[in-house]
């Protein structure tokens, strides 16, 4: 088994469409999106919708591959819902919670029943996903250009950005877009956060995960998502500090993957070795070997626990991947991107609305704040639970006999897990999270 690794976003699959025929030259907009993932395409449909004249530049074509577990759990799909799109229509598979697999116990866990969430969760591989959020970011009304890199942020005199550098096409013609606010989701790269001197939080590690598609009938339709707690490194005999997955796709297909915090901190784990370790664990019956193998195994990095800030500065707006906002509790980053998102579309369009000048800058310093408003507490804790428990004993050291053995305890552990909690609270286990949360000293904005 060979693993192809992904560090930017996996994105380097033949285009098959060609580049949208209306940009050729520069061009100018309210706000410019870079890339064109669940965080990109999620703020330029944000922003589309509420009036702005919005470009969402995006290096490759559509459909295109993106390494991940295409598992969506109920706030990512709130996430979908908010922005119109249908999910009750073909092509998504649901699921109605979650499979804990750990030392031969299983338990299953259904969504809780909240009112402000859904209680269900969905897969759809990024072929198709990113491919849909692209379009709808465009039926919005946002430009979308494909096959554009960016490849600087342009400033002005005074550090500012205005717009950015880019090619456009095979013959890598330069272009340039200006816009006053730009949005960089263009994933862990963080090319453009980066270029303008935001660095990563050197302190926080950087989780890897990989992935490959199999065919098996058996496990296509399975109504849960499957996670393996009790998974091993071959080469040391540790457990790995992560966890496996088996997501159905409902199209013959399952995803199967793991991913990994780095052993005691910098140690990276051998990904494809402890893939093929675990895959001989799973039934023969579920066809999850070479012989049904869809995909080589992928591997791409995981940047979380908000390793990327300040979120906002000098005109440019961090979301997503490019900000480090995969959950350090789950690993899952597509519901973060796109509630981000959001968020960054609604206090651009205020400060939009705003002359430009200090009370403008103002507004848009809103961004950062609201993200620590809702995650600071929470991320601060995943970071610290990151540290001391998974990325030292892995997830088996919480899903002990007595855990497993526990409905109440399971229940508060994945709703921690998934971020599934009402507000205001709804019942005693919102309570506890609640509590548990107001307990966590504040962190720098
Ligand atoms: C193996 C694996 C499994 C995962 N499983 C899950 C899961 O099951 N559920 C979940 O919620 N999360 C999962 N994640 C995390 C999730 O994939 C990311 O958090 C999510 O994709 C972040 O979205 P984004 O839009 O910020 O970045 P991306 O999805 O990386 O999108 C960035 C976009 O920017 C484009 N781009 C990059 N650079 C440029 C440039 N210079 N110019 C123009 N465009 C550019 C890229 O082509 C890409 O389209 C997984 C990750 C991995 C690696």
């Amino acid at each position: 088994m060979t693993t192809e690794h992904d560090d930017a976003g996996g994105d380097d699959a033949p285009a098959t469409r060609s580049p949208e025929p209306d940009g050729g030259q520069d061009e100018e907009a309210h706000v410019i999106v870079v890339g064109a993932g669940p965080a990109g395409s999620a703020a330029a449909a944000h922003l589309a919708r509420a009036g702005l004249d919005v470009l969402l530049l995006e290096k490759s074509g559509f459909p295109r591959e993106k390494v991940c577990g295409d598992g969506l759990t109920p706030r990512a799909v709130h996430q979908l819902v908010r922005l119109g799109i249908d999910v009750n229509a073909p092509g998504w598979m649901r699921n109605k919670g979650m499979r804990w697999v750990c030392d031969g116990h299983q338990v299953e866990l259904d969504w809780p029943t909240l009112g402000s969430l859904p209680d269900f969760g969905l897969t759809r591989s990024r072929h198709d996903f990113d491919d849909l959020l692209a379009a709808h970011a465009r039926a919005a009304g946002a430009r979308l250009r494909t096959h554009v890199k960016v490849t600087a942020p342009l400033s002005d005199r005074s550090g500012r950005i205005v717009g950015v550098a880019a090619t456009r096409g095979p013959d890598k013609q330069p272009v340039t877009y200006r816009a006053p606010l730009v949005v960089a989701a263009d994933g862990a790269s963080a090319r453009i956060a980066v270029a303008l001197g935001l660095a990563r939080d050197a302190g926080r590690p950087v989780a890897a995960a990989a992935r490959r598609y199999y065919r098996s009938e058996t496990r296509t339709h399975d109504p849960y998502l499957e996670l393996w707690a009790d998974l091993r490194c071959p080469h040391t005999g540790l457990d790995l500090p992560g966890y496996g997955w088996v997501f159905p796709l409902g199209d013959g297909r399952v995803n199967v993957g793991l991913g990994a915090l780095p052993q005691r901190r910098s140690r990276p784990v051998d990904l494809r070795a402890a893939m093929d370790h675990w895959v001989t664990r799973l039934p023969a019956g579920w066809g999850v070997r070479e012989e049904n193998a869809q995909s080589p195994l992928r591997s791409a990095p995981l940047p979380m626990g908000m390793n990327r800030r300040p979120q906002y500065r000098r005109g440019l707006l961090l979301v997503g991947d490019s900000a480090g906002m995969v959950s350090p509790w789950s690993g899952e980053g597509i519901g973060q991107a796109m509630e981000a998102a959001e968020v960054a579309a609604e206090t651009i369009a205020l400060a939009l609305a705003r002359p430009d000048g200090a009370r403008r800058e103002h507004a848009l310093h809103q961004y950062p704040a609201e993200i620590h408003r809702r995650w600071g507490r929470y991320y601060r804790l995943g970071n610290l639970a990151s540290d001391l428990v998974f990325s030292r004993y892995g997830f088996r050291a919480v899903l002990r006999p007595r855990v497993m053995a526990s409905p109440v305890l399971l229940r508060t552990l994945a709703r921690l897990l998934t971020d599934v909690s009402a507000e205001p609270r709804r019942d005693s286990i919102d309570a506890v999270l609640h509590t548990l949360l107001r307990l966590v000293p504040t962190p720098r904005p």
